[in-house]
């Protein structure tokens, strides 16, 4: 179907839409498509949108940059635009009504329909708009083109059970599907196999991983069956996001006793106001969260600890949001994801009363940021002289031209920049180092590391480079939005 036409795609989001946009490369590199790398700025025969609908200007930016493809399409013949992800989940035909130069639409339950749906497309010379209610296929049985060789992101469940009154995620994913134990053990097993040194476990709400065939502790045994899986050379296990509702004492243990599951954890508070988290219909409270903290803490010490917070929900006054304040204050969050609320369409709490002006989210906003730099800082601070274990990232050390330090990220998932001091070591290759700077949003190791461990996955990397264009993969952003949680 493709016969060598050039694709691009672009993706907005969570890991769950990266971890999608790795699927719809497998699926049209199996169609026979090629990687638009030729360089030079080269115009695809076919660009793909795979968006999200959680920020208020995420329609806004989806139909600007249709916009300006307008004209790239009409001077380009036989070029395709398709939309698919959440926001195409939730407009539908009103992206065709609005940019009719769209060729096809699709939704998050049937991202495998895609080449067929081109070719439809191409064939009858008319847009194809075509959704699935519910899942069709699991989007992890899908052909992947994965963009790192030595990280890897496995999807365990996907949609979502929870009604948090801010969140349009559930209307887009529908309700939670859970993957099978074996299936995402083979998975992983065979990633490992390949040379992949860590895997990062995706869903909505993992912890929850395992209603939906009715075994409450299904998350922790996966957990722990990972574990198991360090012969085959899988050294890093992380999973996002976890509900703190669902966060039991089996998963902390989990965590303590399996050497290659990391001691960091994200854990979306939202707002550290009882009165707000109860109209956010978050359904735990201040103590329960902070509860967990001091159980992952006790049971795990060096975890670095991360969260999601919203400013400016309806309705909230100044005391609850001193309230989230004080809980920062207490929680001392390694670092924190921090929003303003939007208004998302179709969302209970679009139409709360009370919506906080702009101006006062913003103070509050800014006033949230500085303290949490502040706890990173001190946080970080306290980790001067001690050593890590840093997994080469590709991507993350380049704007460091200047000190030509590298980067990659420790077992606690914590950003750090080292001097290789002559050495070379590759992404995917494992640097441990002494930290000789905690900064607010990053650790600095400038001494020559202690060694360089040359692994698998850092020869897959140099084989990449070596290979055709098409070969070397886009660098994998680890700093992008968290799935909500
Ligand atoms: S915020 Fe997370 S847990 Fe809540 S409904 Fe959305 S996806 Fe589910």
């Amino acid at each position: 179907m493709g016969e060598g036409r050039t694709y691009e795609i672009r993706t907005y989001g969570c890991q769950m839409n990266v971890h999608d946009s790795e699927r719809v490369a497998g699926l049209l590199e199996e169609a026979g498509y090629v990687r638009n790398d030729a360089g030079g700025g080269a115009t695809p025969d076919l660009i793909v949108f795979n968006t999200c609908a959680v920020r208020e200007n995420a329609a806004d930016r989806l139909y600007g940059n249709l916009g300006h493809l307008f004209p790239v399409k009409k001077a380009h013949e036989g070029m395709q635009i398709a939309v698919g992800g959440c926001l195409a989940q939730m407009e539908r035909q009103k992206i065709v009504d609005r940019a009719p130069w769209v060729d096809v639409v699709y939704g998050t339950h049937n991202i495998g329909a895609l080449p067929a749906l081109l070719e439809r497309a191409r064939h009858r010379q008319k847009a194809q708009v075509e959704f699935e209610e519910t899942l069709e296929t699991f989007p992890s049985l899908l052909p992947a083109r994965r963009e790192s060789p030595y990280s890897a992101w496995v999807s365990i469940s996907v949609g979502c059970n929870n009604t948090c009154t801010f969140c349009i995620v559930p209307a887009l994913r529908g309700k939670e599907k859970d993957r099978r134990p074996g299936e995402i053990l083979d998975e992983v097993r065979a990633l490992a196999d390949e040379g992949v040194l860590e895997v990062t476990l995706l869903g909505q709400n993992v912890n929850a991983y395992g209603v939906e065939f009715g075994d409450k502790y299904a998350f922790s045994k996966l957990l722990r069956a990972c574990g198991e899986l360090r012969d085959h050379g899988l050294e890093r296990v992380r999973f996002t996001s976890p509900h703190p509702k669902d966060f039991t004492d089996d998963v902390i243990a989990a965590m303590a006793e399996t050497p290659n599951v990391m001691p960091s954890l994200h854990m979306p508070l939202q707002s550290g106001s009882d009165r707000v988290l109860k109209a956010m219909r978050r359904s735990y409270r201040r103590d329960r969260y902070l509860g967990i903290l001091d159980n992952v803490r006790e049971r795990i010490p060096h975890a670095a600890i991360t969260t999601d917070i919203i400013v400016g929900f309806p309705g909230e006054t100044e005391e609850d949001f001193a309230d989230t304040l004080d809980l920062v204050e207490r929680a001392r969050f390694s670092s924190a994801f921090t929003f303003q609320y939007s208004i998302r369409e179709g969302t209970p709490a679009a139409t709360m009363p009370d919506q906080v002006p702009h101006e006062v989210v913003q103070e509050r906003y800014d006033r949230l940021v500085a303290l949490q730099s502040r706890i990173c800082e001190e946080e970080n601070a306290k980790l001067d002289g001690t050593e890590v274990e840093i997994l080469v990232a590709e991507g993350e050390g380049r704007k460091d031209t200047a000190t030509r330090r590298l980067s990659g990220r420790a077992r606690d998932n914590r950003l750090v920049h080292f001097a290789p001091h002559g050495q070379t070591p590759r992404p995917g290759d494992i640097v441990t180092a002494k930290v000789t700077r905690g900064a607010p949003h990053y650790l600095v190791a400038d001494d020559a590391p202690l060694s360089v461990r040359r692994t698998r996955a850092g020869d897959a990397w140099e084989a990449r480079q070596a290979a055709p264009s098409q070969e070397s993969p886009a660098p994998v952003s680890l700093g992008m939005p968290t799935i909500r949680g």
